[in-house]
Protein backbone atom coordinates (compact mmCIF):
# COMPACT_ATOMS: atom_id res chain seq x y z
CA UNK A 1 0.00 0.00 0.00
CA UNK A 2 1.61 3.64 -1.11
CA UNK A 3 1.03 6.85 0.96
CA UNK A 4 -0.29 10.01 -1.28
CA UNK A 5 1.12 13.49 -0.31
CA UNK A 6 -1.52 13.96 2.07
CA UNK A 7 -0.49 10.80 4.30
CA UNK A 8 3.45 12.73 4.16
CA UNK A 9 1.64 15.93 5.17
CA UNK A 10 -0.18 13.86 7.76
CA UNK A 11 3.25 12.22 9.23
CA UNK A 12 4.95 15.90 9.10
CA UNK A 13 2.47 17.16 11.15
CA UNK A 14 2.51 14.11 13.39
CA UNK A 15 6.05 15.03 13.77
CA UNK A 16 5.67 18.62 14.97
CA UNK A 17 3.33 17.23 17.92
CA UNK A 18 6.14 14.60 18.66
CA UNK A 19 8.70 17.30 18.70
CA UNK A 20 6.32 19.88 20.41
CA UNK A 21 6.59 17.51 23.23
CA UNK A 22 9.98 16.52 24.06
CA UNK A 23 10.57 20.30 23.09
CA UNK A 24 12.08 21.02 26.35
CA UNK A 25 13.74 17.41 26.74
CA UNK A 26 15.82 18.83 23.55
CA UNK A 27 16.60 22.13 25.20
CA UNK A 28 18.03 19.87 28.35
CA UNK A 29 20.33 17.50 25.91
CA UNK A 30 21.44 20.42 24.00
CA UNK A 31 21.81 22.54 27.17
CA UNK A 32 24.85 20.06 28.65
CA UNK A 33 26.59 19.94 25.24
CA UNK A 34 26.04 22.59 23.07
CA UNK A 35 24.13 26.09 23.26
CA UNK A 36 20.59 24.83 24.75
CA UNK A 37 18.40 25.73 21.67
CA UNK A 38 17.89 22.86 19.69
CA UNK A 39 14.31 21.88 21.05
CA UNK A 40 13.28 25.58 20.19
CA UNK A 41 15.12 25.32 16.85
CA UNK A 42 13.05 22.22 16.05
CA UNK A 43 9.74 23.12 17.32
CA UNK A 44 10.19 26.32 15.19
CA UNK A 45 10.88 24.60 12.37
CA UNK A 46 7.84 22.18 12.43
CA UNK A 47 5.69 24.42 13.75
CA UNK A 48 6.41 26.46 10.62
CA UNK A 49 5.95 23.22 8.38
CA UNK A 50 2.30 22.48 9.61
CA UNK A 51 1.57 26.22 8.83
CA UNK A 52 2.85 25.82 5.61
CA UNK A 53 1.01 22.63 5.22
CA UNK A 54 -2.43 24.82 6.30
CA UNK A 55 -1.61 27.02 3.31
CA UNK A 56 -1.53 24.23 0.82
CA UNK A 57 -0.70 20.55 0.51
CA UNK A 58 1.44 19.88 -2.16
CA UNK A 59 0.30 17.32 -5.13
CA UNK A 60 3.07 14.70 -4.61
CA UNK A 61 5.06 13.16 -1.67
CA UNK A 62 8.05 14.89 -3.39
CA UNK A 63 6.70 18.56 -3.01
CA UNK A 64 5.49 18.01 0.50
CA UNK A 65 9.41 16.52 1.43
CA UNK A 66 10.49 20.04 -0.80
CA UNK A 67 8.15 22.56 1.66
CA UNK A 68 9.30 21.00 4.66
CA UNK A 69 13.09 21.44 3.24
CA UNK A 70 12.46 25.07 2.31
CA UNK A 71 11.02 25.51 5.43
CA UNK A 72 13.13 24.29 7.77
CA UNK A 73 16.30 25.86 5.21
CA UNK A 74 14.94 29.31 6.22
CA UNK A 75 12.98 29.26 9.67
CA UNK A 76 15.53 27.28 11.40
CA UNK A 77 19.10 28.60 12.18
CA UNK A 78 21.98 26.54 13.31
CA UNK A 79 23.50 23.44 12.34
CA UNK A 80 20.03 21.02 12.34
CA UNK A 81 17.65 23.35 10.27
CA UNK A 82 20.61 23.52 7.20
CA UNK A 83 20.97 19.63 7.60
CA UNK A 84 17.48 18.44 7.79
CA UNK A 85 16.61 20.69 5.19
CA UNK A 86 19.42 18.92 3.06
CA UNK A 87 18.24 15.74 4.15
CA UNK A 88 14.12 16.72 3.38
CA UNK A 89 15.30 18.11 -0.05
CA UNK A 90 17.54 15.35 -0.79
CA UNK A 91 14.40 12.91 -0.40
CA UNK A 92 12.26 14.89 -2.42
CA UNK A 93 14.59 14.85 -5.38
CA UNK A 94 14.43 11.08 -4.95
CA UNK A 95 10.50 10.94 -4.55
CA UNK A 96 10.57 12.96 -7.94
CA UNK A 97 7.50 13.09 -9.81
CA UNK A 98 5.76 9.86 -8.12
CA UNK A 99 2.10 10.39 -6.66
CA UNK A 100 2.22 7.99 -4.04
CA UNK A 101 5.61 6.65 -1.82
CA UNK A 102 6.13 2.92 -1.50
CA UNK A 103 8.30 0.90 0.34
CA UNK A 104 11.34 0.89 -1.96
CA UNK A 105 10.89 4.57 -3.24
CA UNK A 106 11.23 5.67 0.86
CA UNK A 107 13.96 3.44 1.29
CA UNK A 108 15.43 5.22 -1.68
CA UNK A 109 14.78 8.50 0.08
CA UNK A 110 15.60 7.76 3.39
CA UNK A 111 19.18 6.72 1.77
CA UNK A 112 19.22 10.25 0.17
CA UNK A 113 18.32 12.22 3.11
CA UNK A 114 21.62 10.11 4.92
CA UNK A 115 23.28 11.03 1.96
CA UNK A 116 22.67 14.66 2.21
CA UNK A 117 23.17 15.24 6.04
CA UNK A 118 26.74 13.70 5.15
CA UNK A 119 27.50 15.43 2.46
CA UNK A 120 26.37 18.60 3.80
CA UNK A 121 28.28 18.24 7.57
CA UNK A 122 31.27 15.72 7.08
CA UNK A 123 30.41 13.89 9.63
CA UNK A 124 31.04 10.00 9.69
CA UNK A 125 29.54 7.23 12.02
CA UNK A 126 30.65 7.71 15.79
CA UNK A 127 31.25 11.66 15.35
CA UNK A 128 28.47 11.90 17.70
CA UNK A 129 25.61 13.86 15.77
CA UNK A 130 22.19 12.81 14.13
CA UNK A 131 24.39 10.51 11.71
CA UNK A 132 24.55 8.16 14.14
CA UNK A 133 21.08 7.70 14.84
CA UNK A 134 20.02 7.97 10.72
CA UNK A 135 23.22 5.31 9.68
CA UNK A 136 21.88 2.80 11.30
CA UNK A 137 17.97 3.61 10.58
CA UNK A 138 18.85 3.17 6.67
CA UNK A 139 20.43 -0.02 7.15
CA UNK A 140 17.36 -1.18 9.15
CA UNK A 141 15.09 0.41 6.06
CA UNK A 142 17.24 -1.64 3.38
CA UNK A 143 17.63 -5.13 5.56
CA UNK A 144 13.34 -4.94 6.12
CA UNK A 145 11.78 -7.90 3.99
CA UNK A 146 9.95 -7.46 0.23
CA UNK A 147 6.52 -8.37 1.68
CA UNK A 148 7.38 -4.76 4.74
CA UNK A 149 5.13 -2.43 4.92
CA UNK A 150 5.37 1.40 5.48
CA UNK A 151 5.18 1.75 8.87
CA UNK A 152 7.10 -1.70 9.45
CA UNK A 153 10.06 0.00 7.72
CA UNK A 154 9.74 2.95 9.63
CA UNK A 155 9.01 1.10 12.82
CA UNK A 156 12.57 -0.92 12.23
CA UNK A 157 14.01 2.50 11.09
CA UNK A 158 13.27 4.53 14.22
CA UNK A 159 13.98 1.47 16.79
CA UNK A 160 17.42 1.88 14.89
CA UNK A 161 17.92 5.14 15.44
CA UNK A 162 16.85 4.87 19.27
CA UNK A 163 19.74 2.42 19.61
CA UNK A 164 22.20 5.15 17.69
CA UNK A 165 20.59 7.93 19.48
CA UNK A 166 21.77 5.67 22.57
CA UNK A 167 25.26 5.06 21.37
CA UNK A 168 26.02 8.84 21.05
CA UNK A 169 26.34 8.64 25.02
CA UNK A 170 29.88 6.60 24.83
CA UNK A 171 31.34 9.07 21.84
CA UNK A 172 33.21 11.65 21.91
CA UNK A 173 31.47 14.18 19.34
CA UNK A 174 33.77 15.43 16.37
CA UNK A 175 31.65 17.50 14.99
CA UNK A 176 29.26 20.80 15.54
CA UNK A 177 29.48 22.47 18.94
CA UNK A 178 29.80 19.50 20.88
CA UNK A 179 33.02 18.37 19.73
CA UNK A 180 34.34 21.77 21.71
CA UNK A 181 33.98 20.10 24.49
CA UNK A 182 35.97 17.04 23.66
CA UNK A 183 35.81 14.28 26.25
CA UNK A 184 33.72 16.47 28.56
CA UNK A 185 30.61 15.45 26.34
CA UNK A 186 31.06 11.91 26.84
CA UNK A 187 28.02 10.86 29.15
CA UNK A 188 25.11 12.84 26.98
CA UNK A 189 23.25 11.63 23.98
CA UNK A 190 23.66 14.30 21.42
CA UNK A 191 20.34 16.01 20.97
CA UNK A 192 20.24 16.24 16.76
CA UNK A 193 20.41 11.78 17.07
CA UNK A 194 17.63 12.10 20.08
CA UNK A 195 14.55 14.41 17.51
CA UNK A 196 16.24 12.09 14.29
CA UNK A 197 14.89 9.23 16.58
CA UNK A 198 11.68 11.04 17.36
CA UNK A 199 11.09 12.12 13.97
CA UNK A 200 11.27 8.38 12.38
CA UNK A 201 9.19 7.64 15.83
CA UNK A 202 6.62 10.29 14.86
CA UNK A 203 6.80 8.95 11.27
CA UNK A 204 6.00 5.63 11.72
CA UNK A 205 3.18 5.77 14.35
CA UNK A 206 1.66 7.96 11.47
CA UNK A 207 2.16 5.28 8.88
CA UNK A 208 0.34 2.98 11.54
P1 LIG B 1 23.44 24.46 16.81
O1 LIG B 1 24.46 23.46 17.22
O2 LIG B 1 23.90 25.33 15.69
O3 LIG B 1 22.89 25.22 17.97
P2 LIG B 1 21.19 22.66 16.91
O4 LIG B 1 21.35 22.74 18.38
O5 LIG B 1 19.81 22.92 16.41
O6 LIG B 1 22.21 23.63 16.18
O7 LIG B 1 21.58 21.23 16.39
C1 LIG B 1 22.65 20.53 16.97
C2 LIG B 1 22.71 19.14 16.35
O8 LIG B 1 23.11 19.22 14.99
C3 LIG B 1 23.74 18.24 17.00
O9 LIG B 1 23.21 17.60 18.13
C4 LIG B 1 24.10 17.25 15.90
O10 LIG B 1 23.26 16.11 15.89
C5 LIG B 1 23.80 18.04 14.65
N1 LIG B 1 25.03 18.41 13.97
C6 LIG B 1 25.84 19.47 14.22
N2 LIG B 1 26.86 19.51 13.35
C7 LIG B 1 26.70 18.43 12.53
C8 LIG B 1 27.41 17.92 11.39
N3 LIG B 1 28.50 18.51 10.92
N4 LIG B 1 26.93 16.80 10.79
C9 LIG B 1 25.80 16.20 11.25
N5 LIG B 1 25.09 16.64 12.30
C10 LIG B 1 25.53 17.74 12.93
MG1 LIG C 1 22.14 24.12 19.64
MG1 LIG D 1 22.41 27.25 18.13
Amino acid sequence: MGCSSEGVAAALRAAAEVVAEHRSELVELDRAIGDGDHGENMSRGFTAIVSALETEVPATPAGVAKLAATTLISKVGGAAGPLYGTAFLRASTRLGDADSLDVPLLVAALQAALDGVQARGKAVGGDATMVDALIPAVSAAEACPADASIADVLTAAADAADRGAESTVDLVPRKGRASYLGERAVGHMDPGARSTALLLRAFAEAAR
